[in-house]
């Protein structure tokens, strides 16, 4: 990516193998993405930003998952927390954790899954708050939740009335008492983001931790920013495995070259289409357009990836030689499956046809 940090690239490159496959640098991690400055892109200058639009952030989601998806997912966890604060009408809350959350002394953990397939009909939800004279008590699980850095964090979680129903939104905490981090989960790729459950057990949270009052009002409103940025890891990790295949291919001609040629040119255009319509506003009023492009997104990379296999041939399966391959994927299958997975995606847009 134009104008990223070299140190950070050359870190990313060095070590993007290691945060796939364990958990070493998973608490260095957001505090390298912090030095590079780069969880102040896209966000408003009046907030401690540097005042471009959220475009500018997709390019950094991107720029990353060219070098690591680990990374660039976890730089999405944090600018997502990030934009459901700066959506917050809770402003002291903002002025509390956000920046914190900008220089990345606070890691924030999106925990919001269980909300999105809640409004969706998929799923109940897993935490309940019962009023309490000193705000309200929490109990329940976050049954994924990435970025949850050992020394310090707080997730955004949604929160269920007593009958389970109305969600609102809270940011928690690390170091209320009740909430457990579990152990990191045993993943087979992505090791390094600091992913593992929470359980809460009677965490006593006032109002001044309130992000929203209606997920279901909330939840819509932050969803370019959400979704739009996801966009963004896979168009990374698309332009890395054709890179990766043009070199295969060491300019020879080649039966896959029109279908690379052809995988690039449609990169370009859905990157052109997706900032554009984030920054001018179009996609936040055409939501089943934006559910359309993170649909795509998991094709592009999927398509990629499989070209990659193709140019590579045997040596994909070599484990010394595939060049970052057999990581890339892994990388791309997780991004068939993460919230909204491709099954949520086909689910929405066949309610909104
Ligand atoms: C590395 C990693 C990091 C993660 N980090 C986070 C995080 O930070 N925060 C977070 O909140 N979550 C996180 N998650 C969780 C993730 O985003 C998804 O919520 C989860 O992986 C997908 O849920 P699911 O397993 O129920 O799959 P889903 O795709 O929701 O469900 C699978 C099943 O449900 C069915 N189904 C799905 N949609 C519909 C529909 N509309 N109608 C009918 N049937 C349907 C499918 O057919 C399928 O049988 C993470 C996951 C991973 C792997």
């Amino acid at each position: 990516m134009a104008g990223m940090d070299e140190s950070l690239v050359a870190w990313l490159d060095e070590e993007a193998d290691n945060l796939d496959a364990d958990t070493l640098h998973a608490d260095a991690l957001p505090a390298r993405l912090a030095q590079a400055g780069l969880f102040a892109v896209g966000v408003p200058e009046g907030e401690g930003g540097d005042g471009r639009a959220l475009s500018a952030a997709v390019d950094v989601v991107a720029g990353l998952a060219e070098h690591s998806l680990s990374a660039a997912f976890v730089y999405w966890a944090q600018r997502a927390v990030i934009a459901c604060l700066l959506a917050s009408p809770n402003r002291d809350l903002v002025r509390r954790l956000v920046p914190d959350l900008l220089r990345g002394r606070l890691a924030g953990a999106p925990g919001l899954s269980n909300a999105m397939k809640f409004l969706g009909g998929l799923e109940r939800l897993r935490i309940t708050g019962v009023a309490a004279p000193d705000g309200m008590r929490l109990n329940g699980t976050v049954a994924w939740a990435t970025n949850l850095r050992r020394h310090g964090f707080v997730a955004a979680i949604a929160v269920g009335d007593e009958h389970g129903d109305n969600p609102s939104v809270f940011a928690l905490p690390h170091d209320a008492p009740g909430v457990a981090r579990e152990s990191d989960l045993d993943l087979l790729a992505l090791r390094g983001t600091n992913t593992a459950a929470l359980r809460l057990s009677d965490v006593a949270l006032d109002a001044s931790w309130q992000i929203h009052p209606q997920a279901r009002v909330f939840l819509p409103g932050i969803r370019p920013a959400f979704i739009g940025l996801q966009c963004g890891l896979g168009l990374g990790l698309a332009r890395a495995s054709l890179r990766s295949a043009r070199v295969a291919l060491a300019g020879r001609p080649s039966v896959l070259s029109g279908d690379i040629d052809a995988l690039d040119a449609d990169i370009a255009a859905y990157s052109q289409t997706l900032c554009t319509g984030l920054d001018d506003g179009t996609l936040r009023d055409r939501p089943r357009a934006l559910l359309t492009l993170r649909l795509r997104m998991v094709d592009i990379a999927a398509a990629a990836v499989a070209l990659e296999l193709q140019a590579l041939g045997g040596r994909a399966l070599l484990r010394a030689e595939n060049g970052g391959h057999a990581r890339r994927a892994r990388e791309a299958a997780f991004l068939a499956v993460v919230t909204p997975t491709v099954a949520q995606l086909n689910g929405d847009l066949a309610r909104m046809a």
